[in-house]
């Protein structure tokens, strides 16, 4: 092929964007410094459960993305989910209803950048920390000084403030965009327990996933969403494990906070808005992520988000949430409009 491409990110929009140029017969390398693809999508194996820590599910608009999830419906990577949706507010647990088809990903939310990965040539393990430019090719240079390359255009497909640090050099007025671009952090937390949850009054036993009104005090407020692993398709008959998402706004307060503190309180918040008489269990384990650069805040973007992507004229490019808007779907159209156009100008 004559044309070869370096994406450094292989969450869903990096893969996105080497699958429309692999399509269009074009060399594609990825790199990602995580243990394997998948970014803010990726599920964490337990010893008794698969817990998805980032995106729990999302939603459809556009008809490409449509196009492309019905594929991955029929070949049984995803699956729509939830179907017991619950919210809890000021009066207590009630069914959440809003007609949004959502789907997940099956057995786990990293099956669908699996699949997505099939057929690329993914370099996992690998942070690149700098680029060089020589007559006009590109080189990556590796956490272990290693340099990859030449390639004659390099997709940098990562969260904006980590763009921004490989671009400073290159081309400092993209990286001041990508500064403008604010990824706001999120703790995901873990519980696991060795039996069953107690059944709660008024709620069906069947319950997956709910949602948490904030309180008086948003601010201090720690808990926005829990689902349960067990219940999602593919999982059943492995242990009962709970994903505790916290709020933005409390995450970035205790971003510093060590993991297991952090734990404890969203595990505690959620015990707090059980309905009164439910106790439960203790948790076998129990855990923390914080995702420094969980979510664009597109709002705080203004005219930077809304381009869907990047390029420069030196060969560089950008995709990824943050050139969209805040979910799964913004995120591959990003790559996958990348791609394709970088596909039409390929000579
Ligand atoms: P990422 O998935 O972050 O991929 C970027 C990749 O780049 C990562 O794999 C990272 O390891 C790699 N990388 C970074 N720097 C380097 C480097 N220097 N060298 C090599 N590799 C590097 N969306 C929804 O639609 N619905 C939801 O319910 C939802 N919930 C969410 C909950 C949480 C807790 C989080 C964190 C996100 C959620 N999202 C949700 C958002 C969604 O997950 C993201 O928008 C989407 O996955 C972003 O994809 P991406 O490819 O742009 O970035």
């Amino acid at each position: 092929p004559s044309v070869s491409t370096a994406i450094i990110g292989a969450g869903i929009a990096g893969l996105a964007c080497g699958q429309a140029l692999h399509s269009a017969g074009l060399a594609v390398r990825l790199f990602d410094k995580g243990r394997g693809p998948g970014g803010r999508m990726s599920s964490r194996h337990l010893p008794g459960a698969v817990v998805d820590l980032g995106a729990q599910f999302f939603s459809v608009r556009d008809p490409a993305f449509r196009r492309r999830v019905t594929g991955w419906q029929e070949a049984g990577h995803v699956d729509l989910w939830p179907d017991a949706f619950w919210q809890v507010t000021e009066t207590g647990w009630k069914r959440h209803r809003d007609n949004v088809e959502r789907f997940i990903g099956t057995p786990r939310m990293s099956a669908v950048t699996r699949r997505l990965a099939e057929g690329l040539e993914v370099v996992t393990g690998t942070r690149i920390e700098r680029l060089e430019e020589q007559a006009g090719q590109w080189w990556l240079v590796d956490q272990h000084q290693q340099r990859h390359g030449p390639f004659a255009q390099v997709v940098i497909a990562t969260p904006t403030p980590q763009a921004a640090a490989l671009l400073a050099e290159h081309e400092p007025a993209l990286a001041e965009t990508c500064e403008a671009v604010i990824q706001r952090p999120c703790w995901t937390a873990w519980a696991c327990f060795d039996s069953p949850l107690p059944s709660l009054p008024g709620v069906d036993d069947d319950w997956q996933a709910v949602r948490l009104d904030p309180g008086h005090d948003r601010a201090a407020d720690p808990l926005r969403f829990v689902t349960r692993n067990d219940h999602k398709p593919g999982r059943h008959g492995q242990g009962e494990s709970l994903s505790l998402l916290a709020r933005l706004e409390w995450s970035e307060a205790h971003r510093e906070q060590e993991a297991e503190a952090v734990a404890r309180q969203l595990l505690d918040a959620f015990r707090e808005r059980l309905p009164q008489g439910v106790t439960l269990p203790e948790p076998s384990d129990l855990g923390a992520h914080l995702w420094r650069y969980a979510q664009p805040d597109v709002f705080a973007a203004g005219e930077a988000v809304n381009l869907d992507y990047r390029r420069s004229s030196s060969g560089l490019a950008l995709c990824g949430d943050g050139w969209r808007g805040p979910r799964v779907e913004d995120a591959w159209l990003s790559g996958h409009h990348l791609g394709e156009a970088l596909a039409v100008d390929a000579p």
